[in-house]
């Protein structure tokens, strides 16, 4: 059976990313080891810069971003206790309720606009000592704030929940699947984002146009005891220097250019919210998510996402009437423009 064909401009993710040449011919080149004894030099590269890119003592190649999330609830929490997190989180909504079913903890939700949260609110959502109710334990953030619509954390934001968690003994955890996606909107430091950090990962597999991983920082001590899970959900590798190689090459030549994947954004969500019917929600674009409601053209997502294949584009449903576009290394300006213009012509058809 043969794949089922991609249209040529795919917003669907930045996951869809392919490595260009010379990723592929990074990874070639890459000197390789046993991961799991420590011996690939290209995997402890990676770690190194990835630690110091975060400020962070180690970090952890891991096969994906999930992964990084689920180790590091497990090192966090116990079974019965709560996490605190915004309600879209994609540890919530998109990891198999994997806190749940692995580390026996459950996520208190925090009604957020565009999934940023205050102290207030972290202070409101933590639990009184008592024998019968959860253990609060473990803040998560979202650095960008994938269904919040790409949005950023101020770094006051980020810092005024640090304190509040810090101040119930709680521990923090960022999602940072697009952290530099947030650095390179704001100008703010990854590392800064991350002080307040117990943990912290960044995703290669989004705009940074790898192939697979995500690298989790935090202490030597936390490292430590990801390590424990790392190996036991299968996640400890060989010569993953192979992969490694592309994440080195994606932190040397992928990150300053994500703020054309953020005017590329832009440039498409300026187009679409002229036409008819189509709103922007949320109505700002921080980086490289577009999230639109087509309710008002009476289409529904489904019927404009099956419509706009015909143009050789692809748009990603987000529910009844809601959509998500993505930006990434492997759509151009003039691909954003051409779809957008493209949507226009699906709703005219109407
Ligand atoms: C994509 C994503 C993840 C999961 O990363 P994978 O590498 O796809 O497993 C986690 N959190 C957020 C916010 C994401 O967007």
């Amino acid at each position: 059976m043969s794949a089922p064909r991609v249209p040529r401009i795919d917003l669907v993710s930045d996951t869809a990313t392919r490595p260009c040449a010379a990723m592929r011919a990074a990874m070639a080149s890459a000197e390789v080891g046993d991961e799991q004894r420590g011996e690939d030099p290209s995997v402890r590269a990676l770690c190194q810069r990835v630690a110091s890119l975060l400020g962070k003592e180690q970090a952890m190649f891991l096969p994906s971003g999930t992964l990084c999330n689920q180790i590091a609830v497990l090192v966090h929490c116990r079974p019965g206790d709560e996490i605190i997190a915004a309600q879209d989180a994609h540890i919530i909504t998109s990891e198999g309720a994997g806190a749940a079913v692995l580390a026996g903890s459950f996520v208190r939700t925090v009604e957020s606009p565009r999934g940023i949260f205050g102290g207030a609110q972290v202070d409101a959502a933590v639990r009184a000592r008592k024998p019968k109710a959860p253990r609060s334990r473990l803040v998560a953030l979202e650095q960008t704030c994938n269904r919040g619509g790409g949005s950023v954390w101020p770094l006051a934001a980020v810092e005024e929940v640090a304190r509040a968690a810090r101040a119930h003994g709680l521990a923090l955890h960022m999602d940072g699947a697009r952290l530099l996606n947030a650095a390179v909107a704001s100008g703010v430091g990854a590392e800064r984002y991350a002080a307040p950090m117990d943990s912290v990962w960044l995703d290669l597999s989004k705009g940074l146009g790898c192939p697979v991983g995500g690298v989790l920082a935090g202490s030597a001590d936390f490292i430590e005891q990801a390590w424990i899970w790392k190996h036991r959900l299968g996640g400890a590798m060989r010569q993953a220097g192979i992969l490694a190689a592309a994440g080195l090459h994606a932190l040397e030549h992928n990150v300053a250019r994500l703020a054309e994947d953020h005017a590329n954004a832009r440039a498409f969500a300026q187009r679409i919210a002229a036409l008819p019917g189509v709103r922007l929600d949320p109505p700002q674009v921080d980086t490289n998510l577009v999230f639109f409601d087509v309710r008002d053209t009476g289409l529904a997502a489904e019927d404009i996402s099956r419509a706009l294949l015909a143009h050789d584009v692809r748009i990603g449903i987000e529910g009844g009437t809601r959509m998500r576009a993505v930006t990434h290394l492997d759509v151009s300006e003039q691909d954003c423009l051409q779809a957008a213009a493209a949507l226009g012509q699906v709703i005219a058809a109407r």
